[in-house]
């Protein structure tokens, strides 16, 4: 069964975004024209998430907003598993989310709860896009039962001692996403050799309470009580919620061998249709050449950057730093980066603010040719670090301007006009930095008296206002491309 085909009418203002599956570049269009039906594999809720998994959930809602600025309406699911996700990926070990429930020593439901919470938390610091519809696994049992009973009247299933199995035999394609020989084992699969297994690459739909083992979490099902695979949950909510066939799915890039091979796997075998027209992965975060990994305890989580005080648009701007299909190495250094290049940005559109001077003829189409190789970058696959060297050289040039002639009041919105709307894309959250940065009239007004005393040579007047602006609780800096006033920081 051998469904895609790659589109092939390209134009200057296509967005082309790379599919996993068919290894090239694509164009993207939707199946229905307008409308983009897009799944994420969500959070499995058993712990914080650390900045790595937020990476590729940045990248995903960088996907998003791209095609909103296109025009398309996207309608966005994103799974929470808070059952069924097991410490290996060959169907052994213990339920993550009971094991930490028991550590911590409450409820399986309290702790997906907690962490669910605490999920929605960070990607709303992160300025991620919420999702429309959050669909919990354990709110979804009986689909999934009913999916593996439709796949179990067509033949692709068995039954053993510890649960129901897929028989990846069955299904001719298996393996597809990533190229795999049918032959080869998966990396999962060779851990721990399950002898009632066909096949080690076969996977469970539905796992058994085995005897003596008392679950929080379980349900009753025709092969006995138990819980489901982690796998079938997401096939049935994403079949659930967007149909057989959806747009795109959207993961990282572990999830490629394994997990989103055998979601291909069971949802084809069970509807004859394509599952997935465009499959999006996102690379790892990694730190010291190793993926950043809750397992390999290297990893860093988002209130760890809160609490060193860094802005959460420096972590942003990291993440966006690097092409998603490449590895991300991260360091500290490199988020003081960010920040400071943040702050650049947010200090251009401050100054622009207090602009007063002629409007330059020049600047049109430095707006404009700033506008199109952004546009262009994000529109060849996601190119982010090439858009973002489009942005940094705007703010670069319009600073040279401001501090060799002004920019007029047009030209001063019009610039910032620009990077509002760039940051559609960029989610750096530059409107409501200059919306919590704005600065009273009055006080703008006081900081033109000043200039014009000091271009006329009154240094006292100067002097004087400066200190009536500092009672009121504002400094002014005076830089090379102008005033840049900001509000004194209130003890804490
Ligand atoms: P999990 O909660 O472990 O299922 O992971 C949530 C998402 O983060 C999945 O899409 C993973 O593929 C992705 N992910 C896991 N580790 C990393 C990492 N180090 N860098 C980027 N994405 C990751
Ligand atoms: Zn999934």
């Amino acid at each position: 069964m051998a469904f895609h085909t790659v589109s092939s009418n390209t134009g200057p203002d296509d967005l082309k975004v790379y599919n996993t599956l068919t290894r090239t570049k694509e164009t993207f269009v939707p199946l229905d024209g307008r409308r983009v039906k897009i799944y994420a594999c969500g959070p499995t809720v058993y712990d914080y998430a650390h900045i790595g998994n937020l990476r590729t959930y940045v990248f995903e809602d960088v996907l998003r907003r791209t095609l909103e600025l296109k025009g398309y309406e996207v309608f966005h699911i994103m799974n929470v598993t808070d059952v069924g996700h097991l410490t290996s990926d060959a169907d052994t070990g213990e339920d993550r989310v009971e094991m930490s429930a028991s550590r911590r020593g409450e409820s399986a439901w309290k702790t997906a709860e907690f962490f669910a919470e605490a999920f929605f938390k960070d990607i709303g610091t992160l300025n991620i896009k919420r999702p429309h519809v959050f669909p919990r696994a354990t709110q979804h049992i009986s689909e999934m039962i009913e999916l593996v009973q439709r796949l179990e009247r067509k033949g692709f299933t068995y039954v053993t001692s510890d649960g129901v199995y897929f028989d990846t035999s069955r299904f001719e394609n298996y393996g597809e996403l990533t190229g795999q020989e049918a032959e080869t084992l998966l990396p999962g699969a060779r851990i721990e050799p399950n002898p009632e297994k066909r096949n080690p690459r076969d996977f469970a739909l539905w796992k058994l309470t085995p005897s003596g083992v008392a679950r929080q979490m379980e349900w009753d099902s025709p092969w006995g009580r138990g819980f489901p695979g982690w796998h079938i949950e997401c096939s049935s909510m994403a079949m659930k919620y967007l149909g057989d066939t959806m747009d795109i799915h959207c993961g990282g890039v572990d999830h490629m061998p394994i997990h989103h091979t055998n979601e291909i796997a069971q949802s084809e075998a069970a509807t004859g249709k394509e599952f997935v027209r465009h499959w999006f992965h996102c690379n790892h975060m990694i730190v010291e050449g190793e993926r950043m990994a809750k397992s390999l305890g290297n990893f860093i989580t988002l209130s760890e950057v809160v609490a060193k005080e860094y802005p959460t648009q420096a972590l942003r701007l990291t993440y966006l730093t690097s092409h998603y299909r490449s590895q991300q190495n991260f360091t500290w250094r490199s988020l003081d980066a960010s920040q400071k290049n943040w702050e650049s940005l947010v200090g251009v559109l401050q100054r622009v603010a207090l602009a007063g001077g002629e409007d330059d003829a020049g600047l049109d189409e430095l707006i404009e040719s700033t506008r199109l190789r952004f546009l262009d970058a994000i529109y060849d696959d996601l190119n982010t670090p090439k858009a973002l060297a489009a942005v940094f050289t705007f703010v670069k040039e319009v600073n040279k301007l401001l501090a060799e002639r002004g920019v007029g009041r047009k030209g001063a919105q019009r610039i910032s006009n620009l990077l509002v709307e760039l940051d559609q894309i960029l989610g750096l959250g530059l409107n409501e930095a200059i919306e919590d940065r704005r600065i009273p009239g009055e006080i703008l007004d006081m900081i033109v008296r000043r200039e014009e005393a000091r271009r006329n040579g009154e240094y006292g007047v100067a002097d004087d206002i400066r200190a009536e602006l500092g009672k009121r609780g504002y400094i002014v800096e005076d830089t090379l491309e102008g005033p840049l006033v900001k509000r004194v920081p209130k003890p804490p």
